[in-house]
């Protein structure tokens, strides 16, 4: 007998295996499944009428893929919380047998416990909230719980569990499945542990933190093939909504990773810079910092309960980790900035950032751009001569650009470089929000044996003029004459008045000196001055 027969409830091993045929073959007639046979009656309706694929292969694979895993180690559920109930299910037997957590912790551990009728056995973190391996060992060994709870960035608490902590206990526990739950794993300098996840071991992942697509309720667990197989079998028939299974694959297309590491590291500088923001003030005895959040422990939680319902901001109350226990997420700059108010705390921070997702059939574009600092600089476009331009007008306007776009260029280059234009100008525009302080003006001249002349007027009515001429059809794989194309896409996503003049004899230093010069003047135009109003006599901009 194997570890998983050994512990699994006898009533799911007399399940049939779950038999889980793929997607049909294009063109099959299906009248296996009751459907209607009508489209649903939604704009974005695509096959709603039909029921999704009960395991979404290419989903399951692009997971095992992000998380660097065999497939079929890899079981995706209706976010983790799924993953936990459906373990509990597997392994607890109703009024027999238990699972075992450390508190404070996570709370869907013991509430699905309960629901199943099991029983919950309880370590606790120590005083500071350090997890002690041996104490939990010491009070797992005798109770034998089927599963083991472990939760590594813990919430609300930030805990660590070291991974030597999580294999000597699992190790320590042979009649016990140790479940790690990584829902935050990546807001942490931990790998995980995913790629261990076998025998006694299953580790818990989730797009809705890191991956923002908490709506969409997408997670895993990853664990033995056997283990895997009988989740299957526990599982209702089409547990994941098409539209979910469509969202993340689209999320989580390879060229969306810049964006999301960004991201991901965004929210970890602004967790540890509000962590130090929030350290000096007087009403909070403590903070602890982790995952996507801060935990603090505060003097009067009552009336800081207060405080923030009048100003409309909601955060979790732990009293049962702390008295005065209280989890903040991380949000936004603007979010954030109404955290600190709470506090008596202005936030000078800029604000002037923008994301930008555009998606058609020829190109799939993500922009992240943040006026006022100036790295990182991660663009790809499949274009390379057009991301040493981009990269150009970026370093020379003097922000951060993450831009990255999957397009049809086995086709051409043109829709690439035309919807990147456009995307480009509208996330600069959006970043600008209402414009109040810029510059508004910019021109510039940089020279070499080829000069590039560019004024730049931000005024919100789209004008594009270029003079000059090219010789050659590209530069490296941009065709010369995308480039015009490329300041009158960004003169009307901008809304901008664009005149560019180049001249000289090789074209390379030509469209070069051109986006140099469109950045040099972008950097004049978005620049903040000392006045903080708009820089026009209009009153609108
Ligand atoms: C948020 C959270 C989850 C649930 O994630 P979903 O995938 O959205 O269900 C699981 N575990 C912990 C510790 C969490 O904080």
């Amino acid at each position: 007998m194997t570890l998983i027969t050994r512990l699994a409830r006898p009533a799911i091993l007399a399940l049939p295996p779950s038999d889980i045929a793929g997607p049909p073959l294009p063109g099959t007639v299906r009248l296996d499944a009751n459907e209607n046979p009508y489209p649903a009656l939604v704009a974005t309706g695509g096959d709603l009428n039909r029921y999704p694929e009960p395991q979404p292969d290419v989903l399951r694979r692009r997971l095992a893929d992000l998380y660097a895993v065999q497939p079929e180690r890899l079981w995706v559920t209706r976010g983790s919380d799924d993953a936990i109930d459906l373990l509990i299910r597997t392994f607890c037997e109703a009024g027999k047998d238990s699972i075992g957590i450390v508190e404070p912790t996570f709370s869907a551990y013991a509430q699905f416990a309960s629901v199943q009728g099991a029983g919950v056995i309880r370590a606790r973190l120590d005083d500071q909230f350090a997890f002690n391996a041996d104490k939990v060992i010491e009070a797992m060994t005798a109770q034998r719980p089927k599963l083991l709870f472990l939760c590594t960035p813990n919430n609300p608490t930030g805990t660590r569990v070291a991974p030597e902590d999580v294999r000597r206990i699992a190790s320590a526990l042979p009649d016990t499945i140790v479940v790690v739950d990584e829902a935050y794993i990546e807001f942490s300098d931990d790998p995980g542990l995913a790629a261990e996840a076998s025998g006694n071991l299953v580790v818990l992942r989730t797009l809705s933190k890191a991956f923002g697509l908490a709506g969409a309720r997408i997670g895993c667990a990853i664990g033995s093939p056997e283990l895997i197989e009988l989740l299957a079998r526990v599982s209702p028939p089409y547990p994941l909504p098409g539209p979910s299974i469509a969202a993340a694959l689209d999320a989580l297309g390879p060229e969306r990773m810049p964006l999301h590491r960004k991201r991901i590291g965004d929210l970890i500088a602004e967790r540890e810079r509000l962590a130090g923001l929030l350290d000096g003030v007087g009403e909070i005895r403590s903070i602890r910092s982790g995952g996507n959040f801060l935990f603090l422990d505060v003097v009067d939680p009552q009336g800081l309960a207060r405080r923030l319902a009048a100003a409309g901001v909601r955060v979790r109350f732990r009293p049962n980790a702390l008295p005065g226990g209280v989890r903040v997420s991380i949000g936004t700059a603007a979010e954030n900035a109404a955290l600190l108010a709470i506090f008596g705390m202005t936030n000078n921070t800029s604000n002037r950032r923008a994301e930008l997702v555009r998606d058609t059939k020829e190109t799939r574009i993500a922009v992240a751009i943040d006026l006022d600092r100036d790295e990182p600089r991660v663009i790809d476009t499949g274009v390379a001569f057009f991301d040493h331009m981009l990269d150009q007008v970026a370093a020379h306007a003097g922000f951060a650009l993450t831009l990255t776009c999957r397009g049809d260029t086995d086709v051409d280059a043109h829709h690439t470089v035309e919807d990147v234009s456009i995307a480009l100008g509208g996330a600069v525009r959006q970043a600008l929000g209402d414009k109040r302080g810029i510059g508004r003006f910019g021109f510039a001249l940089p020279m070499d044996e080829a000069a590039g002349q560019v004024l730049l007027d931000l005024s919100g009515r789209p004008f594009a003029k270029f003079e000059g001429q090219f010789e050659t059809p590209a530069v490296g794989d941009l065709p010369t004459q995308m480039v015009p194309h490329v300041f009158r896409s960004l003169a009307e996503s901008l809304g901008a008045a664009i005149h560019v003049e180049v001249s000289g004899d090789n074209d390379h230093h030509k469209v070069e000196a051109a986006f140099k010069a469109f950045g040099r003047a972008l950097r004049q135009a978005v620049a903040k001055g000392s006045s903080a109003g708009l820089p026009s006599t209009k009153g609108v901009l």
